[in-house]
């Protein structure tokens, strides 16, 4: 295994230490991870194709233990919902988010800039959701129409009725839904029909088969024209290369995201970023 060479090794380690992981584990983990500092966040700006600037950010968490290393979101939230940690760590990503966008609002007074929080169905569910989302939004002094919740699909699974009614509250606050990871679920087009969506965010999985396929362009070209006709905005996720960029602002989407653009990154570069924008 040594002639692999120390590439290999590394890799070994990664996938052992990730086996090694298992539930109990990462449950008691998760659990003192709040408040032992563990977890921080990074912020994707979101471009609008239009003026080619920073129209907003995607809030997503990072967990890095002392031990078991980083632990990717896509492992760790599935998990603090089934322990329930979900709701103090979402409620602490959403008000350091909106803390920081009030800070680059301060800082740039002439800039519309939103900010996206993920959002999962678990976190809808409990009483009093809405109330905490408008006690963040007096307390870092953001206005309900700078916030948009990210809600996938799957959030329609249980209890649709109190979901709808929460959505409404959420809306009602001024507060605007994405729907997130949109067509990888099942029936999508029911759920603009029938909830108050706002925005739209096109899955990667869709925009990385764009340039190959016939198909995957027809469907964005499709979810584009929908959007117009509804009146709901859409964004382009994992934007990845130049000739994506491309086809996706020949077809007149509004708005992108994706390493190609940026990669998520810490607060303080984003200020960065928007100063640079502000001087160019
Ligand atoms: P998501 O909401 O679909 O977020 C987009 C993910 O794609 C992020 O991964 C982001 O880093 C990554 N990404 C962005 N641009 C590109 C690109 O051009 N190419 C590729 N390959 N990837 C790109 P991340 O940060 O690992 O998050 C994974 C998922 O974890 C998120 O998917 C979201 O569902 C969940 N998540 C992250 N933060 C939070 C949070 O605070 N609360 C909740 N409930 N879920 C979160
Ligand atoms: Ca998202
Ligand atoms: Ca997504
Ligand atoms: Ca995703």
């Amino acid at each position: 295994a040594k002639k692999q060479g120390r590439g290999r090794w590394a890799l070994f380690d990664v996938s052992m230490r990730e086996a090694a992981i298992d539930a109990l584990v990462m449950q008691n983990a998760l659990k003192q991870a709040l408040a032992n500092d563990e977890f921080s966040v990074v912020y994707q700006p979101i471009y609008s194709t239009l003026t080619d600037e920073i129209c907003g950010a995607e809030v997503l968490v990072r967990w890095l233990h002392p031990v078991l290393g980083p632990v990717s979101p896509d492992r760790f939230i599935t998990v603090a919902e089934d322990i329930g940690v979900i709701h103090e760590l979402g409620s602490w990503v959403m008000h350091k988010g909106c803390a920081e966008l009030q800070r680059w609002k301060a800082a740039f007074p002439e800039l519309e800039l939103h900010l996206n929080v993920n959002v999962s169905g678990v976190e809808l569910n409990r009483t009093g959701y809405v109330s905490q989302i408008k006690d963040i939004l007096a307390q870092t002094g953001i206005d309900a129409h700078d916030l948009q919740v990210e809600i996938t699909e799957s959030v329609f699974l249980h209890q649709p009725e109190t979901i709808a009614q929460v959505l409404e509250g959420i809306r009602e606050l001024g507060v605007r839904i994405a729907l997130d990871d949109f067509g990888t679920g099942y029936s999508a087009l029911g759920y603009i029909d029938r909830y108050p969506i706002d925005a739209i965010k096109i899955d990667q999985s869709f925009v990385s088969r764009m340039m190959a396929y016939h198909r995957s362009d027809a469907i964005v070209r499709s979810i584009l024209s929908l959007g117009r006709a509804l009146n709901i905005d859409i964004t382009a996720e994992g934007v990845e290369t130049l000739p994506q960029l491309l086809r996706l602002r020949e077809m007149e989407c509004p708005f992108v995201q994706g390493f190609l653009l940026s990669r998520p990154v810490n607060a303080e570069k984003i200020m960065i970023l928007l100063q640079c924008q502000k001087t160019k």
